[in-house]
């Protein structure tokens, strides 16, 4: 792949930056910028705005039902939708899922799931982790037992983001215990609102609800929720996290975050007529950040365009993983610095001004706390980095 971006992509940029701009919905884009998170209905408008564009798959090929863009388009397409301040798009149906269905499902599950994730009309959650297994997750006892034509669910799910907002789950499943671990786990669908499963909500350090434990008791599903061959689903889980993995880049939010530090620190007094920005500390710190992001466009880059037509990234998406954790890390740290004092602020969704503002106050110190405790969450989910280290090592170096 040519790194250098076309200048020909540069109409396609325009269209997309206009569709932004005119007609992504405001009022989302308005709560976005306050760090403030948003209810059920508004994850689907928001998500619904692309879908009806055609937008919202935007990796999945066109005969899918994506737009079929070319991964420079795709990644211009995620540098303008960071850059105008969209939510981020909830990975767990189009970006996880939705190859799963596509690559393995058959054309009923097709026909029956694809729709919905594509155009942003249903929700979707993920069911790996559970209270005994994490690190280790083909140790898990999430059972599904086949009884005619229908799969008992019976086990507890914990951490399972947007749990509260969505309307279906994908759960990985013990259908066998006989063999290696790894192959009696299967790949099950479930809905949300099917009796028996409870969702209790986990509240985080920044006082966000973002997590969840979803418990079973003897769920019911058909049959035909098992996506492809019972006792596959650890291959399966495989190939989705290779796509997870390199979607924590996300290199176009962390050049607006790096922007918006630079912003900050020009006005952040320090002394007499001095800014934060000629601190030499500080702009060292942010000088470090520039480069390790990119560093990581660069790797991104490389990753991705290994990957083979509607194909999955390989082991490789470990090293982005662990290149765009620390990134993360690193520019969110500069938050706290730049907040000084003012870190120590609570958050508040309802009293939070335009954090994004010019404005020379430290509107930006509870919303960039916010910040810097969602990525440190980010060591760990996706799989920890010491994982990611122990993969790198072992199937990518071969040590
Ligand atoms: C914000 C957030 C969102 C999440 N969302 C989801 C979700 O939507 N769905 C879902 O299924 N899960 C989700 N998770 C769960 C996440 O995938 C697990 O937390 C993760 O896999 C680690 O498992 P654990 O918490 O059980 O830690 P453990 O596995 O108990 O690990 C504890 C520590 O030991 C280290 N360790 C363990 N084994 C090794 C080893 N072999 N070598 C070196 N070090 C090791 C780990 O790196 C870690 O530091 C989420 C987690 C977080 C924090």
């Amino acid at each position: 792949m040519d790194l250098s971006i076309d200048p020909k992509l540069e109409d396609f940029r325009a269209d997309v930056r206009a569709f932004f701009a005119n007609d992504f919905p405001k009022d989302i884009l308005a709560k976005t910028r306050k760090g403030a998170s948003l209810t059920t209905d508004e994850v689907r408008k928001s998500e619904s705005a692309l879908g009806k564009k055609g937008w919202l798959a935007a990796a999945w090929p066109k005969e899918h039902g994506g737009p079929g863009w070319s991964l420079e388009e795709q990644y211009i397409f995620d540098e303008e939708l960071e850059r105008a301040g969209v939510p981020t798009v909830t990975p767990m149906g189009v970006i996880y899922v939705g190859p799963i269905i596509y690559t393995f499902g058959t054309d009923k599950q097709k026909e029956r799931w694809l729709p919905g994730i594509r155009e942003g009309r249903e929700g979707w959650c993920q069911g790996y982790s559970e209270p005994d297994s994490g690190s280790d997750l083909a140790s898990l006892q999430f059972s599904a037992v086949r009884e005619r034509d229908e799969y008992i669910l019976n086990g507890t799910k914990i951490w399972t983001s947007a749990a509260q907002h969505a309307d279906w789950i994908f759960c990985l499943a013990r259908t066998d215990n006989s063999g290696k671990k790894q192959e009696g786990i299967s790949f099950i669908i479930a809905e949300m609102n099917r009796p028996g499963i409870t969702v209790t909500p986990i509240i985080t350090i920044d006082g966000k609800h973002a997590l969840n434990q979803v418990h079973f008791d003897n769920v019911r599903v058909p049959a035909d929720y098992l996506i492809g061959e019972e006792g596959k689903g650890w291959t399966y889980s495989q190939y989705l996290l290779g796509h997870e993995r390199t979607s924590y880049a996300r290199i176009g939010g962390k050049r607006k975050q790096l922007r918006h530090l630079r912003e900050i620190a020009s006005h952040v007094p320090t002394g007499g007529n001095r800014r934060l920005i000629d601190e030499p500390d500080f702009a060292r710190k942010l000088s470090d950040a520039d480069l390790a992001v990119d560093a990581l466009e660069m790797t991104v880059l490389r990753v991705l365009s290994a990957v083979k037509d509607g194909g999955a990234p390989g082991k490789e998406a470990s090293i982005v993983k662990v290149l765009a954790t620390s990134a993360a890390q690193q520019i969110t740290t500069l938050y706290l610095d730049a907040a000084g004092l003012n870190g120590n602020r609570q958050f508040d969704d309802s009293v939070t001004p335009d954090w994004l503002s010019k404005d020379a106050s430290a509107n930006f110190a509870a919303p960039g706390l916010s910040l810097y405790y969602g990525t440190r969450a980010q060591s760990i989910y996706g799989g920890t980095n010491e994982i990611q280290r122990n993969i790198i090592a072992k199937r990518v170096l071969g040590l």
